[in-house]
């Protein structure tokens, strides 16, 4: 390793990536997998069968380049979301890491900024980086919750090309009131800002319907970025979308790579699209696992944020680190996201959460 850090420090690297981390949520080979928010629920086998099946028929035209539009996508997936949306609203990449990067290429840039609120999704400084946009660091309140009123004066006060808001944030798994993406719009349509509303997570929201979603007609710079990677059970297929108005979509058409959706993709998500009855009926349990999990931490005397999210992010352990190496010493690989006191759990099955609760009932009193 060390050799290799050499060899790349002789590289003639930008002087911007010099000495960063790239993204790094450790893959460890353990029992139970509970550090990157996946759906871990098994794939129910009709769906198996169906992705099988679309795949193999897509790979007799794997000879030609993929529909660079994936039209067909767009409007299952239009179709999929409801309100109104039609495929001219929609847009996919692979995840929606790649969404944001497209976005990041179009209305970021050298000499714009794009704002976000800490703590939040570790992605988006190193997607700024990438794309030569300077990163701003926003402020929450102590219990990280974000009204209106606070998160609007810092977009007045920055002026970012992008604001990008997360709801439900991760890792602190806290939705946003609607209340909160309306100040943000209204306080970036001062400056014609461009707001994010990154909705990874909203199936596994309380209130589902409580989605920006509702709030995009009329507003013609806000995006809602959403994923098939968790409440699908997807994230091995890379498919992440927004909803948008028209000329959004045509604005991303300036960077994205030509045929960047492969036709196994665009197979595969079509394919668990037309199945989704079969893959969101999990989310139920999940929410149900999750709910288990804020219920026993509180029972144990832990400070579980709020979470309308398929994990949980907690508080009141003196020994973070040393808590998430006895957990993984006992096959239990949760998320420690460098906030001291504070660790994050995946909902996973009901098994897989009751190997967590007893793994964390045997060491927590060596680590509080
Ligand atoms: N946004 C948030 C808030 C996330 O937590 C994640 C994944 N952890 C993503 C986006 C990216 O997911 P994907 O690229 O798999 O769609």
């Amino acid at each position: 390793m060390t050799d290799s850090l050499d060899a790349l420090d002789r590289l003639p690297l930008r002087d911007d990536l010099r000495g960063r981390s790239p993204y790094g949520a450790p893959m460890i080979d353990v029992p139970y997998t509970l550090n990157v928010n996946e759906n871990t629920h098994p794939m129910p086998p009709e769906v198996v069968e169906a992705i099988t099946e679309a795949v193999r028929e897509a790979a007799t035209g794997l000879n030609r380049y993929p529909d660079r539009d994936f039209r067909e996508l767009r409007a299952a997936l239009a179709e999929y979301l409801g309100q109104g949306l039609t495929e001219e609203n929609l847009w996919a990449a692979n995840g929606s890491n790649e969404i944001l990067q497209q976005i990041l290429q179009v209305f970021g840039g050298p000499g714009r900024r794009v704002l976000s609120f800490m703590p939040t999704y570790s992605m988006y400084p190193l997607l700024a980086l990438g794309t030569n946009t300077e990163f701003v660091p926003g402020e929450r309140s102590a219990d990280y919750s974000l009204d209106a009123a606070l998160a609007a004066e810092q977009v007045r006060r920055h002026r970012p090309a992008v604001t990008i808001l997360c709801s439900p944030n991760n890792p602190t798994g806290t939705a946003l009131g609607l209340d909160v993406i309306e100040a943000v719009y209204e306080a970036a349509s001062e400056f014609d800002g461009v707001v994010v509303v990154d909705e990874a997570y909203a199936e596994f929201a309380r209130d589902p319907e409580d989605t920006a979603l509702t709030l995009l007609t009329g507003r013609e710079r806000l995006i809602v970025s959403r994923t098939m990677s968790k409440a699908f059970a997807l994230a091995g297929a890379r498919v992440g979308y927004f909803a948008a108005a028209p000329a959004v979509v045509d604005a991303v058409t300036l960077v994205r790579l030509p045929y960047h959706l492969s036709a196994i993709t665009q197979a595969a998500a079509l394919a668990a699209l037309r199945h989704r009855e079969g893959l969101l009926a999990n989310v139920e349990d999940i929410r149900r696992q999750r709910d288990r999990i804020v219920a026993r931490l509180t029972e144990l005397g832990l400070e579980p944020a709020s979470s309308d999210s398929n994990f949980v992010f907690f508080g009141g352990v003196r020994d973070s680190r040393g808590l998430w190496e006895d957990l993984l010493a006992d096959g239990v690989l949760i998320r420690d996201v460098g906030i001291a006191g504070r660790l994050r759990v995946t909902a996973g099955t009901e098994a897989e959460v009751s190997a967590f609760l007893a793994s964390l009932e045997a060491h927590l009193e060596n680590r509080r």
